[in-house]
């Protein structure tokens, strides 16, 4: 039997969860990601049990595979100030709580950025703050996504993401999503020696623990520490590399996220393209 790709792309959670998986069903998604709160602001909409409900029942209808949450930009547990470590704990920990109501899916968040301390300490103060908010209980897996390495980003290198890991009481509950437009940036030369990247992903990290992807073109070369995103084959990555990734026999099953600057319809089509070439 063959297995059907996992899918989808971000969408707005404004109109709450059956809305969102109503919107991925009319594009062919059988998956999708959305922010957890404004992506720059701080509130978070109340959660409706009815919506929930009705989303369960369209999940299952659907076939949707596991949704991957993004948290909040502004979630940064290792800023050099105290009150922004402190909103990243008490939006995480709002966040998490929130996740359970839609038990058993993925929770994608960006480590941090040190603001100058060094990453050994932003490694310390990411591993500290989720220490404190991840419970054995929780239904909901934390993803630490790879990061471009721009600024003060922690998470830029395979190792920085296994440094955090090493440190998590719970490690079981914390996996990585690999973001193809920020390993490309970061340095990892997905085009010309994909299996070499898993390779080292592997050794570094496990590939046990990856658990979902972002599928993005990038606007800039491999190595440039950027991160801007560009639509399939409309950047340096270029589309038969996407591809390669997305069919590759370590990675299937994953659920895939485009994060590419796309309205619906762009959307539709870019999941069209690597369903058709999906073996
Ligand atoms: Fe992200
Ligand atoms: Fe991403
Ligand atoms: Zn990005």
């Amino acid at each position: 039997m063959q297995d059907e790709l996992i899918m989808g792309c971000h969408l707005s959670s404004s109109k709450g969860y059956e809305a969102m998986a109503r919107t991925a069903e009319s594009i062919k998604a059988n998956t999708f990601a959305f922010f957890t709160r404004n992506p720059r602001g701080g509130a978070a909409k109340a959660i409706d049990p009815e919506d929930i409900a009705r989303f369960e029942i369209a999940c299952e209808q659907i076939g949707m595979g596991p949704i991957v949450a993004h948290g909040s930009y502004t979630i940064n547990p290792c800023s050099a100030i105290e009150s922004v470590r402190e909103f990243a704990l008490q939006a995480l920990t709002d966040d998490l709580a929130r996740m359970e109501f839609t038990p058993g899916q993925l929770f994608n968040m960006h480590p941090g950025s040190h603001t100058g301390q060094g990453v050994e300490a932003g490694i310390e103060q990411i591993a500290e703050t989720l220490n404190q908010v991840i419970t054995p209980e929780q239904t909901t897996t934390v993803l630490l996504e790879t990061m471009s390495g721009k600024g003060s980003e922690v998470g830029g290198t395979f190792e920085q993401l296994a440094a955090i890991r090493e440190r998590i009481d719970h490690p079981e509950k914390v996996g990585v999503c690999l973001d193809t437009c920020h390993v490309w940036d970061a340095g990892y030369d997905i085009v010309n020696d994909l299996d070499g990247v898993l390779d080292e992903f592997d050794r570094v990290i496990g590939l046990e623990h990856l658990r979902a992807l972002h599928i993005n073109d990038s606007l800039n070369d491999c190595g440039a520490h950027k991160d801007r995103h560009a639509r399939i084959g409309e950047g340096k990555i270029g589309a038969d590399a996407l591809v390669a990734v997305v069919d590759h026999p370590r990675l299937r099953g994953l659920p895939c996220i485009l994060e590419t600057p796309n309205e619906l319809p762009g959307y539709a089509k870019e999941i069209a393209f690597f369903r058709k070439n999906y073996r």
